[in-house]
């Protein structure tokens, strides 16, 4: 801002602040925050941080917020401190709690950047050198006409399974699929963490994120706040959904948002998100006929979504004649194939029960005769939805959309079969 050294000096004992200087580098210290948007919710996160710190006896600070990064700088002679193990793991820890989804710790010495090296026995940190930013929008992706394999994974439902969860999804994060999504609980319930995961996704895998958000109960203004939230912490790609009741909630859920081509509207209007939607091969059960509910996603397309995923399908024939139906219709953005590798008998009951899906024979009986062992099963679900995705790149359909259920081991299974085909 056009200030020299001398003038941060005067305003620093004008303010009754100390000031860092070193040959590369001099700051305020404490209260300055540097992000790309700045909202209440996070000022207050600054001044927790900074309290915790005081408590701790550091004396000089600054914490940048980076979308869902913070970062915490310390004078030169907090730096040993900062360091110490047992700082390490209280700072990252209560972060955590206030919602920061990482935490970097830096520190100034000789006007230099000191990076904490040991950061990866400290679980939570990012590496600041590992932390990288992949803002991709997923139509960048799919228009380069390749063959592509992509994961879905869902967040922890609660605080308390927080790292078990993210530790899975991160598995699958790690295989470098094409991109991924990250569901959201029922009623938005997880929200927090869906974007906490996605970022996370983002930033320490440089794999590209889909976040996905629902409408119910919300308000044109819970959903402009959950953008703002999400433009924030550098998401670039909303899945745009209705959802279902949560069986918790009471009262209409669908009052402002009846449906998700009007969130999509919303989210189009706000811009800079690429959107994506819902679609359903076997119709949505809501639906009267499947004519009725193509003739509905036509209005999602229309109303912003740049590109479709499917509900799960165990008959391919079924996703093939639904595509002729959307084409002609007049939808023309890409549609994903959403496939469901079957890994325990009880996942397929699920799947039939909660979307109607058609359940073939030969399903059924690679069910019935490898249900009982964990191991078979896992070994015949990944075979069969082997087996559909190399069909469905055989016919032309470039993006396939694999339901791990954060089943690391069942989507590098996958993803090695076809380790060919994508090439
Ligand atoms: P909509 O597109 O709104 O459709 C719902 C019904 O309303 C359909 O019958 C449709 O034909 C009809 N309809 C739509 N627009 C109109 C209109 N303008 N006028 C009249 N009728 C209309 N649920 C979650 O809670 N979290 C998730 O993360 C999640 N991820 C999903 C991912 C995929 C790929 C899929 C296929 C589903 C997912 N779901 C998720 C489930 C989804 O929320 C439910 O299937 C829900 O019932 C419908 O959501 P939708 O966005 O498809 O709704």
């Amino acid at each position: 801002c056009g200030f020299t050294k001398a003038d941060i000096r005067a305003l620093s004992r004008y303010l009754g602040l100390s000031v860092w200087e070193k040959p590369s580098y001099a700051c305020l210290a404490s209260r300055f925050v540097y992000g790309e948007r700045i909202t209440a919710e996070k000022l207050k996160m600054v001044d927790r941080a900074e309290q915790l710190l005081l408590d701790m006896g550091f004396r000089q600070m600054r914490v940048r917020i980076h979308g869902s990064l913070a970062r915490i700088e310390v004078e030169p002679d907090g730096f040993e401190r900062l360091m110490k193990e047992e700082n390490r793991l209280e700072i990252v820890r209560e972060f955590k709690k206030y919602g920061f989804a990482y935490v970097t710790l830096a520190g100034i010495q000789d006007g230099k950047h000191e990076r904490d090296n040991r950061q990866k026995k400290c679980t939570g940190m990012s590496l600041y050198k590992k932390y990288r930013r992949k803002k991709v929008k997923i139509t960048e992706i799919l228009k380069n006409n390749k063959r592509t394999l992509s994961f879905e994974v869902f967040p922890p439902k609660t605080d308390s399974d927080f790292e078990a969860v993210r530790e899975a999804a991160y598995k699958v994060a790690a295989l470098k699929p094409a991109f991924m999504s990250v569901t959201c609980g029922a009623g938005g319930s997880t929200c927090g963490n869906t974007l906490a995961i996605a970022a996370g996704i983002q930033n320490t895998y440089g794999v590209a994120a889909t976040s996905h958000l629902t409408c119910v109960g919300a308000t044109r203004q819970s959903i402009l706040s959950a953008l703002d939230d999400m433009r924030a912490a550098g998401i670039e790609n909303i899945f745009a959904l209705r959802g279902d009741r949560p069986d918790w909630m009471e009262g209409e859920p669908f009052k402002e948002y009846r449906y998700a081509s009007e969130l999509a509207e919303t989210i189009n209007e706000y811009g800079g998100f690429c959107i994506g939607g819902a679609c359903y091969p076997e119709g949505h059960p809501d639906s009267a006929t499947i004519e009725e509910d193509i003739v509905n996603l036509k209005k999602k397309v229309d109303a912003g979504c740049e590109f479709l995923t499917t509900q799960m399908f165990f008959d391919n024939n079924i996703f093939y004649e639904f595509m002729e139906r959307v084409r002609q219709a007049g939808i023309e953005v890409p549609v994903i194939a959403g496939i469901m590798p079957v890994t325990r008998a009880s996942q397929l009951e699920n799947a039939v029960k909660l979307s109607g899906c058609n359940m073939p024979l030969k399903l059924k009986r690679i069910a019935d005769s490898f249900g009982d062992s964990r191991e078979a099963m896992q070994q015949a679900g990944i075979i069969y939805a082997t087996e559909q995705i190399v069909d469905l790149y055989a016919n032309g359909i470039k993006n396939v959309h694999v339901y791990s259920m954060n089943n690391a081991e069942a989507a590098g299974a996958i993803l090695n079969n076809l380790s060919d085909i994508l090439k």
